[in-house]
């Protein structure tokens, strides 16, 4: 999942920002260590496959995707999976190599409906470890948390799902429909694993839909209760753009009229004071409904007054002076980078502005480009787009799937209200809508927003979440499937 603490700081995802918000209200309580209980044999089995499966290095450059995949193939074959059910890929990740992990747990004969694919990815973000407190791919549990990279993103999820899986088949389960885990190498870096595997999918598969154990979850407040489930049902556009002014330049001693560096500054003041056109969805619109009933404050009252009507001027101001939720509200194009210039006596033969946008769903690369331009309201400046673009429609929260997941829900915490949301990032989820399959992720984890570290330094889960998740995509999977 891909989450982080500082809403739109980087190039992933962002799923957990409107949890901080959510749980603004609470005041913060000591975490209890959780005393170690026995455990039952499949929370034995969980925890020794979380435990493993971190030890793998699989950071960009560790080249240790395709250890972590043989150790995950074993596990399935000892289950009783065969070799025609479990389909290991190697991809060149821009020269990574990395691998694709795709395991289908057969329908019984018979069996008509379409099958459901489930999504997690087995790679992480690198960390070091003289930056960290303990050893980060030695899974340590202390003062009620495990400790360690990927404990959140995304091992969590690939522990949850294996685990899950195993549990059925040791039950002799036969679903009525083919379950098949989709596992990508490359989440993190060039999504090379994730691109072809939903391309497999669509090509061979064909699912009904798509559920991602890489974002959603449960929000608690810092004293631990629960506020709401979150269901990322849309992603926005990530698109980056170099905005360049050339110049002839010249010596700096003969300053003249025309100058890149100013150019350009002034062209970057217009970008900072133009605001794309306000936009509303179904989708965002109840997720404001249902966040402004649990939202304190004016930013609450704001938040239900847009809800009601998306033309609400105050309401909208409100929205977007905070950086929470400008992002649900529109378009946002921010300037990320600047270079310019070559020597400290010459005047600026070029000056360039790197600017990142995060695309609301449906408004696409081109008209964000137009719309910019517009702003400027010049067209000396150069624009070049300069990341690969995959744009991704809003995907419904089916009643089949929400029906699922509220029954799941109601044996942990009945009657929590569910939430779909957008998310500002991407997952490998965006690479499946694009393709037109209807892809929401809900993490079966539980987390404050004290707990997020994902991407950064002592990344930790509450060891409580990690076992109280684990029967989540049990029932779910047994209630779509039986
Ligand atoms: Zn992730």
């Amino acid at each position: 999942m891909v989450l982080k603490v500082i809403p739109g700081a980087g190039r992933r995802g962002s799923g957990r920002l409107v949890l901080a918000l959510l749980a603004g209200a609470f005041v913060a309580q000591p975490v209890l260590a959780q005393p170690s209980a026995a455990l039952t044999p499949h929370q034995q089995l969980a925890r020794d496959i979380y435990r493993d499966v971190i030890a793998f290095r699989t950071a960009r450059g560790q080249q240790q995707v395709p250890a972590m995949v043989a150790y995950l193939v074993d596990r399935f074959k000892k289950a009783g999976f065969s070799d025609e059910d479990i389909q290991v890929t190697d991809y060149d990740s821009e020269g990574e190599k990395t691998q694709g992990l795709m395991v289908t747990y057969r329908a019984k004969p018979g069996s008509t409906d379409k099958p459901i694919v489930l999504l997690g990815h087995m790679d992480v973000v690198d960390a070091l470890a003289k930056d960290w407190v303990r050893p980060p791919f030695t899974l340590t549990e202390e003062d009620g948390y495990f400790f360690g990279r990927g404990t959140d993103d995304n091992k969590y999820g690939i522990t949850n799902l294996t685990a899950t899986f195993l549990r059925l088949k040791a039950e002799g389960w036969q679903p009525s429909r083919d379950l098949v885990l989709v596992f990508s190498g490359d989440e993190e870096t060039g999504m090379v694993s994730t691109v072809a595997q939903a391309r497999y999918v669509a090509e061979n598969i064909d699912p009904a839909f798509v559920l991602n154990s890489d974002a959603g979850g449960i929000a608690l407040a810092e004293d631990g209760t629960p506020v709401a489930f979150r269901v990322q049902s849309a992603e926005k556009t990530f698109a980056t753009y170099e905005m360049t002014v050339t110049n002839p330049g010249g010596h700096s001693s003969r300053p003249r009229s025309d100058n890149a560096i100013y150019e350009l500054a002034e062209a970057l003041g217009k970008i900072a004071a133009y605001q794309f056109p306000v936009r509303a969805t179904d989708l965002t619109r109840s997720y404001f409904a249902t966040a402004g009933k649990l939202t304190p404050g004016d930013l609450g009252q704001a938040m239900l007054r847009f809800a009601e009507d998306p033309s609400d001027a105050e309401a909208i101001a409100t929205l977007q002076a905070d950086p929470e939720t400008v992002g649900t509200l529109g378009t946002t194009c921010v300037a990320t980078m600047l270079s310019a210039g070559h020597a400290e006596n010459a005047l600026p033969q070029s000056a360039t502005a790197t600017v990142n946008c995060r695309i609301f769903p449906g408004e696409g690369a081109a008209a964000t480009e137009a719309k910019l331009k517009e702003a400027l309201g010049n067209d000396t400046i150069s624009f070049k787009l300069v990341t690969d673009v995959t744009e991704s429609p809003a995907s419904r929260l089916r009643d089949d799937v929400k029906a699922a997941l509220r029954n799941s829900l109601d044996k942990r915490y009945p009657g929590l209200t569910i939430l779909p949301y957008m998310e500002s990032g991407g997952t490998d989820g965006m690479h499946y809508r694009t393709l037109g399959y209807d892809t929401v992720a809900l993490s079966g984890a539980a987390l404050k927003a004290s707990d997020m570290f994902a991407h950064g330094l002592n990344e930790r889960l509450p060891v409580d979440s990690f076992y109280g998740g684990l029967d989540h995509w049990y029932w779910i999977l047994k209630d779509l499937a039986e």
